[in-house]
């Protein structure tokens, strides 16, 4: 059968119960009608709706599962095409990928339109910082501008530069890198007047703009030049003016939990996530061996030193998260996680919860948020119809625990089942 044939079939997932994506309750009962790539209809299960299904649907019996939408990271890297595909195992139908080069990440992202085996991508590029700086410690330049601007004139040029290249979203970073590595010499941190003008540059220009601050005063410089993310959590109280700020333009808040529980205790936190089976699955051996490897947690003890001062700012981190979320700050999940490439969207719901988020607020922030944050919540984020068809189907129910989403059964991007293939 053609691709266009398997496309063009309505599908009817009959019993399961289901997760919008919006906040609102499960239903139970469910009917979720897709053709084409899109969702026909969400409802329950009733006789007249069932009757009311076109002639040669195809229903597939899912009662006893859960759907919920497919998930938006709305922070990760990819080393490789394998990091890719590994996200989509875990559920991630879109992700916004953090890159270097904004040509190849424009590539990249197009290509991932129309590919079975890959989420969609959707480019933060290319990655603005100083010279010798954080994301200059060996990470490559970008080959068509200059990602390490050190003069506003040449910092507007290089944003407008990746705009005619393509790119809809650029990233910087605003840190010394103190909080984390003490006693070794803080990092050269972008000068405010360069930052100041790529901000405006790329807002003028119609660009989102994430910011790399985990501390209070980057952060808020980053919101007062007009950022339109906060690419991770702030590692210090936020205070209400700030806050105030973050709720009314809005300022996406993307905490990244996993990052600083991995770097506060790397043995622990490999330990707790390789403790559930499910996870542990996911994971290559040799991988799972070497993360357990004193060699392993040596390495970030020596980059990292300076573990004590993060642990005592990680009940900040937590309470910031809670606060921000309960007054109306959109909070959108982002892992950052290069040790569990999307297992780390669960390990990051989990850390949600135990912050005091409920398993569907934190559902969705994976979903409903995160496409916000991307601007992409027309076309997906929740499960309605005219929405792309961009779905999991779970064994095991999120709501008793967020980190049942590792019970896939099937990943569906576009309306194609990707997982299993
Ligand atoms: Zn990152």
């Amino acid at each position: 059968m053609s691709t266009a044939a398997v496309l063009a079939a309505t599908i009817a997932f009959r019993g399961a119960t289901l997760i919008d994506g919006t906040g609102v309750p499960a239903v139970r009962d469910s009917l979720l009608v897709i053709s084409d790539g899109r969702i026909v209809s969400v409802g329950q299960a009733t006789p007249e709706a069932l009757r009311a299904l076109p002639p040669g649907t195809k229903v597939e019996a899912v009662s006893g599962k859960w759907i919920v939408p497919g998930f938006v990271d709305a922070h990760v890297h990819a080393d490789s095409d394998e990091d890719l595909k590994t996200m989509l195992r875990w559920g991630l139908t879109s992700v916004r990928v953090m890159a270097e080069d904004s040509a190849a990440a424009v590539k990249l992202a197009y290509s991932s339109k129309t590919r079975g085996d890959i989420p969609e991508v959707f480019p933060a590029a290319p990655i603005f910082t100083a010279k010798g700086g954080w994301w200059d410690q060996g990470e490559p330049p970008d080959a068509s501008l200059d990602r390490f601007a050190d003069n506003p004139e040449r910092a507007r040029a290089s944003v407008r530069r990746a705009r005619v290249l393509g790119s809809a979203e650029i990233k910087l970073m605003l840190d010394d890198m103190r909080w984390c590595r003490d006693p070794l010499s803080p990092l050269p941190r972008m000068k405010p007047d360069v930052a100041r003008a790529l901000i405006e540059e790329a807002r003028n220009e119609g660009l989102r703009v994430s910011v790399h601050a985990p501390g209070l005063s980057d952060a808020k410089e980053a919101i007062a030049d007009g950022a339109t993310a906060l690419a991770h959590g702030v590692l210090d109280p936020i205070d209400d003016g700030t806050l105030a700020v973050m709720k009314s333009r809005p300022v996406f808040y993307i905490p990244t939990m996993d990052i600083f529980e991995l770097l506060a205790d790397p043995k622990g936190f490999v330990e707790t996530v390789l403790s559930d089976p499910r996870a542990a699955a996911g994971v290559p051996a040799e991988t799972a061996a070497s993360y357990r490897s004193a060699a392993y947690a040596e390495r970030y003890a020596k980059s990292y030193p300076n573990v004590e001062s993060l642990k005592k700012k990680l009940p900040a981190l937590r309470e910031n998260i809670k606060r921000l979320h309960a007054a109306g700050v959109p909070v959108a999940l982002g892992t950052d996680m290069w040790a569990f490439p999307g297992l780390g969207v669960s390990i990051e719901m989990d850390l949600y919860v135990r912050a005091g988020l409920t398993p569907l607020e934190v559902l969705r922030a994976a979903t409903l948020t995160s496409a916000r944050s991307l601007d992409l919540d027309k076309d997906r984020g929740t499960l309605a119809a005219g929405k792309r068809a961009d779905f999991l189907i779970l064994d095991a129910d999120p709501i008793a625990d967020v980190r049942n989403v590792r019970a896939l059964s099937a990943v569906y991007k576009a309306g194609v089942r990707a997982v299993p293939r």
